[in-house]
């Protein structure tokens, strides 16, 4: 048996003032054909996962390029071309195949092509032909179109918000896929148009739940899979919203029944799922009142894994208003700020303006008095096994407040972010994080509270005031009951 497997991913923000480009999958992440580290990446995890089985298993495994940048603006067209064309060119050299596995997010969209993934999958079975078995796994935050369900045989999703389960997901379509090119099941896929755009944590109720009954179907073999696209808001697509796939051994009838039950829960949930979220002014007022620390602030909206540049000084300059005196923020992306920190040295004192430069809606640059706390070259944290990097960073502290900036774009994932550079959480009273929900994973353990507040301005949050000019159906909450028209 033959098998190849590539990875290209990234989430495009087509509302942002950011664009994409080859250096930023060089930045964020690109290992040419056979240079994947042996730990997964967020897209990347079927590569690990078919290294072991193929060792274990004995076929022969053609590795081909896997990359990833962070989320941003719109991907340009030289870029989506030459990394499609090195897929494409991988695929067609390692020909015959039996399997193709491709780690993606699935919210990919370039100049001149608003569906990358699905035209990427349908090129990939034009050369393979229809009898080799492909395998695909997405990232929730993504546009499940037509061509992509037509195109691959397995389709996995990561289930959890925070994606704390990409392994598995990444592993399942390995699993699946390969049970599927050696005849042991004969998967048939169902899809339900949920017809939602909503923010679906699923680290609290009614997701959870939702999340546990699709891991049990699995786990009791009704399914061979169950998955739900949440949707990506910030992403101008005709394929914008929820979505669940159901995967069945040979029982089409069955898949469609799940994926209609498990899609109209999933529309039930509409407007209910996410927890509360704060005006800055009363998340940073109501954290500063508790007693002990550190309570986590999540800055959702101005969330760089959301495709905006991170760089909004909208939460800082409302603590500075407020006085508070015992915080640290972590990310502020402001490459030049850190250039001047690196050169000025640790321990310098300098007027520095920092933060609020990529667009009109993130709010000003802050200009202050600054000590440089910390020069660190090549940063990291951590997300759940993967290794992210952020860049050269450098900490400064503004009245009390510790402010890492970073030079690549990075979300925040883990309080390491912050340790590793030296900042002493614990004898911080606030930590406030660019994150709409990762961060929650590995940050609860560390928080004495966790408050969520929405800055209004960088991120397109509100589907019903957004300049959508691609949707051709109906999706709450643009639209109150969007199948009643759809059978009307
Ligand atoms: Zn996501």
């Amino acid at each position: 048996m033959r098998v190849y497997c590539a990875s290209l991913a990234t989430e495009t923000n087509t509302f942002s003032p950011l664009r994409t480009d080859f250096s930023d999958f060089e930045e964020s992440f690109y290992a040419p054909p056979g240079e994947h580290p042996e730990t997964p990446t967020l897209c990347s995890a079927v590569f690990p996962a078919l290294r072991r089985r193929s060792k274990d298993e004995g076929f022969d495994l053609f590795e081909g390029t896997a990359t990833w940048a962070e989320p941003g603006g719109l991907l340009n067209a030289s870029t989506w071309q030459k990394l499609k064309k090195e897929i494409l060119d991988q695929v067609r050299s390692a020909m015959p195949l039996d399997v193709v596995v491709l780690g993606l997010h699935g919210a990919m969209i370039a100049e001149g092509c608003v569906d990358c993934e699905g035209t990427l999958i349908e090129n990939v079975r034009q050369i393979v032909g229809a009898k080799a078995k492909i395998g695909v796994s997405f990232d929730p935050h993504s546009h499940l179109s037509e061509k992509r369900v037509k195109s691959a045989d397995i389709i996995t999703v990561f289930k959890e918000f925070p994606h704390t389960d990409f392994v598995e997901a990444g592993e399942a379509c390995v699993d699946l896929t390969l049970r599927a090119a050696r005849g042991e099941i004969t998967p048939v896929k169902a899809v339900y148009d949920v017809r939602m755009m909503d923010v679906l944590p699923t680290s609290i109720h009614p997701m959870r739940g939702f999340v546990d009954k699709m891991k049990a179907m699995e786990e009791a073999g009704e399914v061979l899979s169950a998955s739900a696209i949440h949707g990506f808001m910030a992403g101008d697509s005709p394929d914008l919203g929820a979505r669940t796939i159901v995967i069945t051994d040979n029982d089409l009838t069955k898949a469609e029944e799940t994926a209609r039950d498990l899609g109209e829960e999933l529309f039930s949930f509409r407007g209910i799922a996410k927890p509360e979220y704060l005006p800055p002014a009363d998340a940073l007022a109501l954290a500063q009142k508790a007693t002990s620390g550190p309570v986590v602030v999540a800055d959702v909206w101005d969330n760089p894994g959301g495709g905006v540049a991170g760089d909004s000084t909208l939460m800082l300059s409302e603590a500075m208003r407020q006085g508070i005196s015992s915080a640290a923020f972590g990310t502020i992306w402001d490459p030049m700020a850190v250039r001047l920190c690196h050169a000025a040295g640790e321990g310098a004192k300098l007027e520095l303006r920092f933060g609020g430069k990529t667009s009109a809606f993130a709010g000003d640059p802050i200009d202050a008095v600054v000590t440089v706390l910390r020069n660190q070259r090549d940063a990291v944290q951590s997300f759940g096994a993967s290794i992210v990097p952020l860049g050269d960073c450098s900490v400064i502290k503004v009245h009390g407040i510790e402010i890492v900036l970073n030079t690549n774009r990075s979300q925040a994932f883990s309080p390491d972010l912050f340790t590793n550079l030296g900042v002493d959480i614990a004898s911080k009273k606030i930590l406030v994080v660019k994150s709409t929900n990762h961060f929650h994973g590995a940050f609860a353990s560390v928080a004495s509270d966790i408050i969520y507040a929405a800055v209004d301005g960088p991120y397109p949050n509100d589907p019903t005031k957004t300049p959508y000019t691609r949707l051709t159906r109906p999706i709450w909450p643009i639209v109150e009951d969007p199948h009643e028209l759809e059978t009307a």
